[in-house]
C-alpha cells in the first residue's frame, strides 16, 4: 500500500504529474482542485460554498475542505493506497490528515515536492490562462494564489521534512522531462524495501 502527498505551487504541474506518478503506481488520485470544480459545475451545495474562495485564489475553508476529503477516504478504492493532489495546504489539514490516517491504521510513505522557479510559476500559469479559461486564472488571482502557496502550504515540507517524508523532484522545464523525472521516481518507489 501506498500513501502519498504530491506538493508544488500552483503551476508547478502538480495535476498532471499527479496522475502519472498514481497511475505508475496503480493508485487513486485525489484532487481536492478537481472535486472542487466538479462540485461547482455540479451545482452542489459544496460546490455553491466553495466557489467565492476558488474564484478569489483563497483557500476553501478547512472545515468544508477536510469534510470533503473525510468522506473520499472512506471509500473503497483508497484501500490499496492514494495519492493526495493539493490536500493537505494548511496545518490544519495535515493535523486532519494525521488524525485520519491513524484512526485506520495506516501511514504516510511520502511527500513529494516539486520544486519550480518562482518567475517561471508566473509564465507557466498565465499561458494556461489563455488555454484553459479557469475562472481563478487572471493574473491578480494567479499572484494572489502564488501568495496564499508561500504563506500558508510552504511551511508544510518542514512539517514533512522533520519526519523525514520529503522526496523533491525537479519541476523545472518541459512536462515531458518532468514526468521522466516522476516516473523514475515511482520505480524507487515501488522497489522500495517496505
Ligand atoms: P492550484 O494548485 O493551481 O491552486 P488546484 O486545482 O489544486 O489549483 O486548486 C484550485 C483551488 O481549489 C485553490 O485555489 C483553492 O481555492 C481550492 N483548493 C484546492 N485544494 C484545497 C485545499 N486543500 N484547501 C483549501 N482550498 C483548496
Amino acid at each position: 500500500m501506498t500513501i502519498l502527498i504530491l506538493m508544488g505551487p500552483p503551476g508547478s504541474g502538480k495535476g498532471t504529474q499527479a496522475k502519472v506518478l498514481a497511475g505508475r503506481l496503480g493508485v487513486p488520485t485525489i484532487s481536492t482542485g478537481d472535486i472542487f470544480r466538479a462540485s461547482v459545475a455540479g451545482g452542489t451545495e459544496l460546490g455553491r460554498k466553495a466557489q467565492q474562495y476558488i474564484d478569489a485564489g483563497e483557500y476553501v475553508p478547512d472545515e468544508l475542505t477536510n469534510a470533503m476529503v473525510r468522506e473520499r477516504l472512506a471509500e473503497d478504492d483508497t484501500r490499496s493506497g492514494f495519492l493526495l493532489d493539493g490536500y493537505p495546504r494548511t496545518l490544519d489539514q495535515v493535523a486532519v490528515l494525521d488524525e485520519l490516517l491513524a484512526a485506520q491504521d495506516r501511514r504516510l510513505d511520502a511527500v513529494v515536492e516539486l520544486e519550480v522557479d518562482p518567475e517561471e510559476l508566473v509564465q507557466r500559469l498565465l499561458r494556461r490562462a489563455e488555454l484553459e479559461h479557469r475562472s481563478d486564472d487572471t493574473e491578480e488571482i494567479i499572484r494572489r494564489r502564488l501568495q496564499v502557496y508561500t504563506e500558508q502550504t510552504l511551511p508544510l515540507i518542514e512539517v514533512y521534512a522533520e519526519r523525514g517524508l520529503v522526496i523533491p523532484v525537479d519541476g523545472a522545464g518541459e512536462m515531458h522531462d518532468v514526468s521522466q523525472r516522476i516516473l523514475q521516481l515511482a520505480e524507487s518507489l515501488l522497489h522500495r524495501d517496505r
